[in-house]
């Protein structure tokens, strides 16, 4: 199983999973096979229901050549600087602009690829966050 396998394994029970470094305390996205620091291999998988984080940029996507998202366009994503350390591609909810506090969850699209969203820490919105059917925005 390679690390993203094991990220969208974590995901399907709803959980948002980081790799961290046990040789250097890294905390690192995307998961990969060794650390993005020091190149060790003893990297230990921490799970959450979601992260903090800030918003850092946002966009709203107009078109995608991936019929998937079709149905769903616009679509807004964004840069996510984590609390834990690193920098995601996110979905964003509405109310998520730059500087906007937030919670970041993990779950898996109808491909089993593991999506992250995310929603302000404040105040969350009821509605459903943005949910891919078959693809995820390119990192
Ligand atoms: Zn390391």
């Amino acid at each position: 199983m390679n690390a993203m396998q094991h990220m969208a394994e974590y995901a399907s029970r709803n959980q948002l999973a980081l790799q961290h470094c046990a040789a250097c305390n890294t905390v690192q996205y995307p998961p990969r096979e060794l650390c993005c620091t020091c190149l060790a291999d003893q990297l230990q998988w921490r799970a959450s229901d979601a992260e903090g984080g800030e918003v850092l940029a946002g966009t709203l996507l107009h078109h995608s050549h991936e019929h998937a998202f079709r149905d769903t366009l616009p679509l807004r994503v964004g840069l996510v600087r984590l609390d834990p350390g690193p920098t995601v591609v996110c979905f964003l909810t509405a109310g998520c602009d730059a500087g906007t506090p937030v919670r970041v969850t993990a779950r898996n699209d109808a491909a089993g690829r593991p999506v992250l969203t995310a929603m302000p820490s404040a105040n969350p919105p009821v509605e459903d966050p943005p949910r891919a059917a078959t693809a995820t925005p390119s990192r």
